[in-house]
């Protein structure tokens, strides 16, 4: 089924966790990605004006825009509207993200991460008469918006917004009745008031591919051949109404993965539902923390804290109760910036967080189990 006029698969690739060597990106490998990815009939790539602090965007051109006839592909880039300081910077950052890419028309332009303070500055900037207005001159041929709070907020978006053409959403079926995350209940606002879905974090970051071993072993006795990952992506691609579900693919073993059962796509049968919801059951009872590894909270920390990478090993030890390995990980997590426990609790991360996560305290129990 295609969606807004444009033939998409259900897979795109996300280009916000390319390979790195070191602070670049590894552009052979990432070619070498793409030539498969495209070889397989699949077509999507997004990224957004702040990936990988711009290179991103300069890889899309260097693996895909340079090598490959313009009508073969589509591509997304995103506009953060948090960072400007007046209307004007619109245009530039739109043409940037053009001249970076190469392009001269982006397929899906979206506002990035809206929530209701990004509303507010949206509403300040005219960003949606900007949009409009790249729609209506061919620079963009597709305008909507990345989002991250309630489906209250969204639903007031799409009311007060009916030209945006689509919204991508953050569903996983680990999220599906998440109350921070609302992932059911924003997908069905969408569907409520028509627009077509783009999903985001189907694999929540990655950590619905290491999963604690009892889930494991549930996915491996149902289907041997399928990795655990392909559950997730499987799950969202099922649902009605989804132009395509973004994989952050960071090297050829996962894009190799994600083809070969996204090449020829089957939704997920009853009895595997089923089987998801079991899953689900377990991961209910573990208290993990829902950090997406989105990096948001980064930035603005004065005490150069590594949010995400602290929380992925207090995940780790909540999982699999290995210290050892646990305290390895916070390690390397620290080795380049604060500790958990340098946290002057200024609270400049918690206001960026999309997950609504409690950092602070999370971080004051990392630094007790492995300080
Ligand atoms: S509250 Fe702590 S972790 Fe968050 S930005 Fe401030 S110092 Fe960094
Ligand atoms: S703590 Fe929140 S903002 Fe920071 S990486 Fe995790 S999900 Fe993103």
């Amino acid at each position: 089924m295609s969606y807004l006029g444009e033939d998409i698969k259900k897979l795109g690739f996300g280009l916000m966790r390319l390979p790195m060597n070191g602070e670049e990106i590894d552009i052979e490998q990432t070619k070498k990605m793409v030539d498969t990815f495209m070889s397989k009939g699949f077509t999507y790539f997004d990224t957004a004006y702040v990936y990988i602090g711009g290179k991103s965007e300069v890889a899309l051109k260097e693996a895909v825009v340079d090598r490959y006839p313009r009508e073969s592909f589509q591509c997304a880039t995103k506009l953060p509207i948090w960072d400007l300081k007046g209307p004007e910077e619109m245009e530039t950052i739109f043409q940037t993200s053009l001249d970076r890419a190469g392009l001269s028309y982006y397929d899906f332009y979206l506002l990035h991460a809206m929530d209701k303070t990004k509303v507010q500055k949206a509403d300040e900037l005219k960003a949606w008469d900007f949009m409009k207005q790249l729609k209506t001159q061919g620079r963009a041929k597709h305008i909507g918006f990345s989002f991250h709070d309630s489906a209250e907020v969204l639903d007031e978006i799409l009311s007060a917004h009916p030209e945006m053409e689509f919204v991508q959403l953050q569903i996983n079926y680990a999220d599906w009745e998440d109350e921070n995350v609302q992932s059911r209940k924003c997908y069905e606002t969408a569907r409520k008031h028509n627009v077509p879905v783009i999903i985001m974090e189907p694999v929540k970051g990655g950590s619905l591919a290491t999963m604690p071993p009892q889930i494991q072993e549930l996915f491996k006795a149902a289907e041997p051949e399928m990795s655990v990952p392909s559950w997730a992506v499987r799950y969202c691609a099922s649902l009605e109404g989804v132009i395509t579900v973004l994989s952050g693919m960071s090297n050829e073993a996962q894009l190799d993965d994600n083809v070969s059962y996204m090449e020829h796509f089957q939704p997920l049968t009853g009895e595997e539902r089923e089987t998801v919801g079991k899953a689900v059951e377990i991961l209910r009872t573990l208290p993990t923390i829902p950090c997406t590894k989105c990096k948001y909270c980064v930035d603005g920390c004065p005490q150069k804290i590594n949010i995400p990478e602290i929380f992925a090993a207090k995940n780790q030890y909540t999982l699999y109760n290995n210290i050892d390995g646990a305290k390895r990980s916070y390690e390397n997590a620290v080795k380049e910036g604060g500790k958990a426990s340098d946290c002057i609790q200024c609270g400049a991360c918690e206001a960026h967080c999309p997950q609504h996560i409690e950092i602070i305290e999370m971080l004051k129990k990392a630094a007790a189990d492995f300080e």
